[in-house]
């Protein structure tokens, strides 16, 4: 019953109504004849099997009933319910009295029948409902009353149904929150409308019912909209697009639903309303939105597809391809639709494309790297994204594919580059090591060799101390905590002592180190460089270069040497010649005077030569270790007073003061007395030949205990204090410029130097250029032991005509 409208309820119960007429009628004919005869064994038969309860009432209690009656009270035999009162068997939730009225009523006279409902109270204790059809037999004496019994709580379930579920759909359709019409067919009239509807068009409830649908719609006139009814009316088409305005005059783009409705017994149309104005304009901006993805696929830079999975998992057809896609394989996209991606695979590929086919599917995404072939047979190395998704509810797969030929290609090329930087590195005659928190990571040929080891693996992981170190004068060590402050940038080359741990040599090396990417670690590239070679290559060119200066010098002094030796001898054959003159104009008398000079001219030439050659011969001696000293006891104070004194003449001509000084008046000291005086007089000559007339020459000698100090100071030009290093080398003469026009060899101070360290003295010079010069000996005190003083046996003429021999052959260089 549930699910009948209430129309098919309504008919149902209309029939049942007139079978029940029927059969009363009939009731009303047999009890003509009272169940009596033949036609009374034929009502008793139809009265006994008749699916409807009968009870007969007379003086209120029932005096026969049918076996349906029996069966709906609950009961198994007549003999319960015949004899009992009528109404007895009544629910406790029906009013009793109220029944008895009501059957009374039933007999009165008038009252064909009376139809009543009674919930009777059957013998399992349930109660049912029932309708009873009272009717007044037409008996004599005591009124007889037949009542007929129909169960009526189906229909009053059914009814109940109905009430309740017009109750929810009224609710429903009040509550509702989408906008519902109820409208009538045929004139488009809108019956109902719930309050969502109201809200929607901004209508009362009173102005929207009654209203003409095509009021609320734009475009559609009335009879256009009739037709819309009409096509959903008859099922041809339940939805529909309208644009509709509202009370406020706004318009609105709407959905209608709609379907017929059987209402009170009238068929009606409910539509039912969604509003997509808002919709509208989200799909034109998806559509915008389509758009533009559409164009980005398409200009995208690798190359984008979207394929179907079959049922089975294998891969169906391209079903979208980009631009990109159709330049890099060669193919149209109307072609790429006929293809699948199998397709595009290189030959050797197959099996392995498989495989990443079936890890996409299984979970759900993959990257890999794969070769593809080109329509034109090219192949391209690809990397490949590819992801699965449902799209419109089926399983697709999206790819990107992006060309790797560059990548590849870089990478090949890095391949080679590092393989030819390795080769390189280990050809490096450098020594280079490769070092992370102090373990050796890499070391080259030269480095193991330079480490006096022999084979690779004896180094790499080790401990790089182990092998090598930083001299402790460095004060620092290998390790990377040490070299952390210069590693930042690559640091200089230093020059550093090192130690090599194998056999504990000391080598200099320098070592310069750079922060280096190693396998994605930061670690310490340590670049050494041997200098052992380079340090003897420096000592041959030292001595090399000292021999081209030696040799320089020679060369100089030898022209300097034939300056000075031709000087003298074309004085002495220019005064032969004179001579010679003289001779033949035999006048030599007369020129007596002049003779003298020449003489004296002569002579002093032959000392310059004399003095050259001593000093020559001293020379070479001294350097070839032959010269030896005539040592003796003597007072070392008095020698050289007499020395400096004797030259006293010469000093004054010169116009210069000489001036001797000395805090000791006797120190004995083992010398050779004619090479302190050659000594003097070389240091003497030279502070006359470099002092202006006016200037002054000190000679002091200080006592210092263990030793003596004999100084030669002047007044005079000074030596530059870049000569003064040079001044007491063999052949040095400070440049000429200086010297003015002064004579010399550059011999006199060298060979003064030697000879005082022959006596083991010392000899050094102060100068300042332009105030005067200070030549300072120092001579050990020494004596002979089995010697006393000697005081020098000459005898004093025979010394004096000596010293002034000397001194002319020492002073020849000064002009007179
Ligand atoms: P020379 O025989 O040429 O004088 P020396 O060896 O005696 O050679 O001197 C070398 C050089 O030292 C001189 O040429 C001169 O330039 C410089 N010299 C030596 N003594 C003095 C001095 N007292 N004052 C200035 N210059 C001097």
């Amino acid at each position: 019953m549930v699910g009948k409208t209430k129309g098919e309820i309504l008919e149902e119960l209309r029939k049942k109504d007139q079978r029940i007429r029927e059969l009363e009628d009939k009731i009303n004919y047999l009890n003509n004849g009272v169940f009596g005869g033949e036609k009374s064994f034929i009502c008793k038969l139809f009265f006994e099997n008749s699916k409807e309860s009968y009870i007969f009432i007379k003086n209120g209690r029932i005096i026969e009933c049918n076996n349906s009656a029996v069966k709906m009270f609950g009961y198994t035999s007549k003999k319960d319910l015949i004899g009992s009162i009528a109404f007895e068997k009544t629910s406790e939730k029906m009013d009793k009295d109220m029944l008895y009225s009501r059957h009374k009523e039933a007999m009165n006279d008038g009252h064909e029948k009376l139809v009543f409902d009674w919930i009777i109270q059957r013998k399992d204790g349930q109660s049912m409902s029932v309708e009873v059809t009272i009717t007044r037999l037409p008996t004599g004496g005591d009124p007889v009353s037949c009542a007929v019994l129909r169960e009526i709580s189906e229909r009053k379930r059914v009814q109940e149904i109905i009430l309740e579920k017009e109750k929810l759909y009224r609710n429903m359709f009040e509550t509702n929150h989408f906008v519902i019409l109820l409208i009538d067919p045929n004139n488009g009239k809108i019956i109902d409308a719930n309050n969502a509807a109201c809200l929607f068009y901004r209508y009362s409830k009173e102005r929207l019912v009654n209203m003409n649908i095509s009021k609320l719609n734009i475009l559609n006139s009335n009879e256009k909209i009739i037709k819309v009814i009409k096509t959903a009316v008859e099922g041809k088409k339940n939805r529909f697009y309208l644009n509709q305005r509202l009370a406020n005059d706004e318009t609105r783009f709407v959905e209608v639903h709609c379907n017929q409705v059987n209402f009170n017994d009238k068929d009606l149309l409910y539509f039912i309303v969604h509003d997509l104005t808002k919709m509208k304009k989200i799909l034109s901006a998806l559509d915008e939105n389509e758009k533009k993805f559409k164009e980005l696929f398409n200009k995208a830079k690798d190359a984008i597809w979207l394929c179907n999975l079959n049922n089975d998992g294998t891969v169906a057809n391209f079903r979208e391809v980009n631009d990109m896609a159709c330049k890099m394989y060669g193919y149209s996209k109307e072609k790429f639709m006929n293809m699948t991606i199998m397709d595009l695979r290189a030959p050797e590929d197959y099996d392995d494309i498989l495989k990443k086919i079936g890890k996409i599917i299984k979970e759900g995404h993959a990257t890999f790297e794969s070769v593809h072939v080109s329509k034109h047979g090219d192949k391209i190395p690809v990397e490949v994204n590819s992801h699965k998704f449902k799209l419109f509810g089926e399983d697709v797969i999206l790819s990107i594919v992006r060309d790797i030929t560059n990548r590849k290609w870089t990478e090949k090329f890095l391949r080679e580059s590092e393989e030819r930087n390795r080769r390189l590195v280990e050809l490096l005659p450098d020594p280079i090591i490769l070092q992370k928190d102090g373990r050796i990571l890499y070391i080259n040929n030269a480095a193991i060799s330079f480490l006096g080891g022999e084979n690779r693996h004896n180094f790499i992981g080790k401990d790089i101390l182990k092998f090598v170190d930083f001299h402790p004068s460095e004060n620092k060590t290998l390790t990377m905590e040490n070299l952390k402050d210069e590693i930042n940038n690559f640091s200089s080359f230093d020059e550093v002592k090192i130690i090599r741990k194998s056999d504990n040599t000391v080598l200099d090396a320098e070592i310069a180190s750079t922060v280096f990417d190693y396998s994605n670690k930061k670690a310490t590239l340590i670049l050494m460089r041997d200098l052992s070679d380079r340090r003897k290559a420096e000592k041959y060119i030292k001595l090399f270069n000292d021999a081209i200066e030696f040799d320089k010098l020679k060369t100089q002094f030898f022209a300097n040497l034939s300056h000075e030796l031709r000087t003298p001898l074309n004085v002495i054959l220019g005064t032969i010649q004179i001579l010679t003159l003289y001779l033949k104009e035999k006048s030599l008398q007369s020129r007596e005077e002049k003779l003298e000079n020449r003489i004296k001219v002569l002579k002093q030439n032959c000392y310059r030569l004399l003095r050259l050659v001593n000093n020559l011969i001293d020379i070479t001696k001294i350097d070839a270790g032959f010269y030896e000293l005539s040592l003796q006891n003597h007072n070392i104070v008095n020698v050289v007073e007499e020395i400096t004194l004797s030259v006293a003449g010469y000093v004054e001509q010169k116009k210069l003061q000489l001036v001797f000084d000395t805090d000791v008046e006797e120190k004995t000291v083992a010398c050779d007395p004619d090479k302190i005086e050659r000594i003097m007089l070389n240091l003497l000559s030279n502070a006359i030949k470099f002092t202006e007339p006016d200037g002054s020459i000190f000679v002091d000698m200080i006592d210092k205990g263990k030793s003596i100090i004999i100084s030669v100071k002047d007044t005079g030009i000074g030596i530059p204090k870049d000569e003064l290093k040079y001044i007491f080398e063999h052949f040095r003469q400070v440049d000429k410029s200086f010297t003015r026009n002064h004579e010399g060899s550059g011999i006199g101070l060298s060979l003064v130097k030697s000879l005082i360290e022959l006596h083991g003295g010392s000899i050094n010079v102060n100068s300042e250029y332009g105030k005067g010069s200070e030549f300072v000996i120092e001579l050990p005190i020494k004596t002979l032991e089995d010697n006393s003083t000697i005081i020098r046996e000459k005898s004093k003429n025979e010394m004096e005509s000596n010293l002034i021999e000397i001194i002319n052959i020492e002073f020849s260089d000064i002009y007179s």
